[in-house]
C-alpha cells in the first residue's frame, strides 16, 4: 500500500491515524459483533457515538451552552435551502454577503425562499477581495446575515465578522476546525463534513437555541425542521450513522493533536510555506488580495498557462494528487485542510521549485 499526498478540496484527505482505526474497528466495534455501518441508529452503542461527537464537537469549538449540535443531511447545497426555509418564517428578507462561488450559490438558493439583499460583492473584482465592512447594506429587520468566511473555490477567507445586530450564520464548509472561531458571534454555524470532519453525507450545524422557535413545523418537510432535528437529537429519521462515526474519530484525532489552536499554528505554517514559495517566484502567481488570502484552499497559476497539463501530469507521477483547479476557473488549487500534514506541503513546494527549475 502507498498513499499519497492528496490535495483535493473535498472529499478530501482524512488523518491515516482515523482510517486505520475505523479499519480496525471495521468488522468488529467495541467487541459488539457488528460494524458500526450494521447497528440500529436508536442501539445503545450508535448513541453513544452520537453523544462521544456532539461532546468532542462541542469541547473543539468552545460551543456555549445556549447553542444546538444538529446533523444534517444534503451537504452545505441542502442547507443552502433549509437554511432560508427555517429562518425567514415571519421574515421579509435575508441579508447575504457575495464573496464567490459559494455564496453566490447560497444567495440564489435563498432567493427561492426570500427577498435576498446582496449586502456587499466583491463580484466586480472576480471575488479577489471581501467588501468593505462599512460599506455594507444591511437591513437590521432582515431574518439574518450569511457569510461564507471560507471561498473553497476561489481561496479567499476572512474572519473579521460585520457590526449588525442581525444572527450571522456563517458556511464554514471548507474551514470549521482549522482555527478559532467565536461560536458566541454567530447566530448558526454550518459545514458539509467532507473536509475537515470526515467524510461526506453529514451537515454539522451548531444553532442558536432561540433561533429554533422560527422553524414554521406546519409547512417545513419534517426532516427539515431545525426545532424538530434538535428535540429528536438529529434522529427523526435514520442519520448517516457512519459519517458521524467516522467524524467522532476525527475529533478524537484532533483533540490529540492538541485541539483547535494546535492545529491552527500548524495551518499558518503550511499557509505561510506555501504562499511564500508562489510570491517568491515570477513563474506562479496568486490572485487573492494577501489580507483575504484562505489558509485552507490556496490557488495559483503559472505565468506559462501552456505549462498546466505538465505541472499536473508531473506531480501526480510524484505522488502530489488533485492538485488542478476547480473546474469552472482552471488553473491548479492546493487544498491543505488540517489532515494534510506539513510534511506534504514541503513535499509540494519542493517539487514546485524543481518544476520552475526544469521548466522556467
Ligand atoms: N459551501 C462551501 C464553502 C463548499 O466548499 C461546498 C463544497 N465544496 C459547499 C458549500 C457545498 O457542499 P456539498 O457538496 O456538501 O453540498
Amino acid at each position: 500500500m502507498s498513499r499519497v499526498y492528496n490535495f483535493c478540496s473535498g472529499p478530501a484527505a482524512l488523518p491515516e491515524a482515523v482510517l486505520a482505526k475505523a479499519q480496525a474497528e471495521l468488522l468488529d466495534w467495541h467487541g459488539k459483533g457488528v460494524s458500526v455501518m450494521e447497528m440500529s441508529h436508536r442501539s445503545d452503542e450508535f448513541v453513544s457515538i452520537l453523544v462521544s461527537a456532539k461532546a468532542r464537537l462541542a469541547r473543539l469549538m468552545n460551543i456555549p451552552d445556549d447553542y444546538e449540535i444538529v446533523f444534517t443531511q444534503g451537504g452545505a447545497s441542502a442547507s443552502f435551502a433549509q437554511i432560508p426555509a427555517n429562518l425567514t418564517s415571519g421574515f421579509d428578507s435575508a441579508c447575504y454577503l457575495d464573496t464567490g462561488a459559494w455564496s453566490t450559490k447560497a444567495l440564489k438558493e435563498a432567493s427561492k425562499y426570500t427577498n435576498v439583499i446582496v449586502s456587499g460583492s466583491s463580484k466586480d473584482v472576480n471575488y479577489t477581495t471581501v467588501p468593505d465592512f462599512s460599506s455594507l447594506v444591511l437591513d437590521e429587520t432582515a431574518a439574518y446575515l450569511h457569510l461564507t468566511p471560507n471561498e473553497t473555490i476561489g481561496g479567499l477567507e476572512f474572519d473579521a465578522l460585520p457590526e449588525t445586530d442581525l444572527p450571522i450564520v456563517a458556511d464554514l464548509s471548507s474551514t470549521i476546525l482549522s482555527r478559532q472561531v467565536d461560536v458566541s458571534k454567530y447566530g448558526m454555524i454550518y459545514a458539509g463534513a467532507q473536509k475537515n470532519v470526515g467524510p461526506a453525507g453529514v451537515v454539522i450545524n451548531i444553532i442558536r437555541k432561540d433561533l429554533l422557535a422560527r422553524s414554521d413545523n406546519d409547512s417545513l418537510p419534517t426532516v427539515w425542521s431545525y426545532e424538530n432535528l434538535a428535540k429528536n437529537d438529529s434522529m427523526i429519521n435514520t442519520p448517516p450513522t457512519f459519517a458521524i462515526y467516522l467524524a467522532d474519530l476525527v475529533f478524537e484525532w484532533l483533540e490529540g493533536q492538541g485541539g483547535v489552536s494546535a492545529i491552527e499554528q500548524i495551518n499558518i505554517e503550511k499557509a505561510a510555506l506555501l504562499y511564500g514559495t508562489i510570491d517568491n517566484s515570477t513563474f506562479y502567481s496568486n490572485p487573492i488580495d494577501v489580507r483575504y488570502r484562505s489558509r485552507m484552499n490556496v490557488p495559483f497559476i503559472l505565468a506559462d498557462e501552456s505549462l498546466e497539463k505538465t505541472f499536473l501530469a508531473e506531480s501526480e507521477a510524484a505522488g502530489l494528487k488533485t492538485l488542478a483547479g476547480h473546474r469552472s476557473v482552471g488553473g491548479m488549487r492546493a487544498s491543505i485542510y488540517n489532515a494534510m500534514p506539513k510534511a506534504g506541503v514541503e513535499a509540494l513546494v519542493d517539487f514546485m521549485l524543481a518544476f520552475e527549475k526544469r521548466y522556467g
